[in-house]
């Protein structure tokens, strides 16, 4: 495999890692893909080794077909079973290169108790504000995504937008990249906190004035991607330390 693909892999590896350390995933269930190019995806697969998405190695991101074959997987290794999420997203959106699939257990209550997410915080999250403000599709339907008939429902729903609730299931996210798509993830995962605390505590929180709302300055992809997911990076090196070698 080149060193373009290993270095996929890794990012791969560490963007599951990194959800499951922020608390979007839980056990055994989500995955990340990446678009390799017109017809295959890598994407977070389940061999021999599988002990949960917290403990992800560069060895279970597997290079298949939209349709989840491919001679990668030696036999071995299993596809997640919501793989057309990812398969028809590539699919039909050629614009995304990378999806990924989560249950955060916050956006799984707000979707639920259909709590309404609005803009109700500014320069305290400006992306998830935004999020917000864009309006977050729904999918009703609360199936596995088993499918490409149940994925194409979703796809419909979702649009060109970058996030959709799946409602008593999760999210997806789509982005261009591993690094955008992790970081915009777990901004999701931000503003379901945000919105679920407020109402937890009784309250309701007023929407952000116009006024307000045009001063919030858009920092970029260098500020909102990169360095959030250098953090992250960073951030799960020193609490891998704290794990015991033999997880890997
Ligand atoms: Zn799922």
């Amino acid at each position: 495999m080149d060193e373009q693909l290993q270095e996929l892999r890794t990012k791969i590896a560490q963007s599951c890692r990194i959800l499951a350390m922020e608390g979007l995933v839980e056990g055994i269930l989500g995955h990340v893909s990446v678009r390799v190019n017109e017809k295959e995806m890598l994407i977070r697969c389940r061999g021999d080794q599988e002990t949960g998405v917290r403990y992800t190695t560069d060895d279970a991101i597997r290079l298949v077909d939209f349709d989840g074959k491919g001679v990668d997987l030696v036999g071995r290794y299993e596809v997640p079973k919501e793989l057309p999420i990812h398969g028809e997203i590539y699919k039909s959106r050629p614009e995304v290169g990378c999806v990924i699939h989560a249950h955060p257990p916050s956006v799984l209550i707000c979707g639920i108790s259909e709590l309404e997410f609005k803009p109700i915080f500014g320069a305290f999250n400006m992306p998830a504000m935004r999020m917000a403000l864009q309006g977050i599709p729904v999918y009703p339907r609360s199936v596995l995504v088993t499918r490409p008939d149940l994925a194409a429902q979703m796809i419909e729903i979702m649009g060109d937008n970058n996030v959709c609730l799946m409602k008593g299931h999760g999210i997806t996210v789509t982005g261009k990249t591993v690094e955008e798509t992790t970081v915009r993830a777990i901004n999701f995962h931000i503003l379901a906190q945000v919105t679920l605390e407020v109402a937890r505590l009784g309250k309701s929180a007023a929407t952000l004035p116009p006024e307000d709302i045009a001063e919030l300055p858009d920092l970029g992809s260098t500020f909102n991607d990169i360095w959030g997911w250098k953090h992250y990076v960073r951030k799960l090196e020193s609490d891998d330390r704290t794990l015991s070698f033999a997880d890997y």
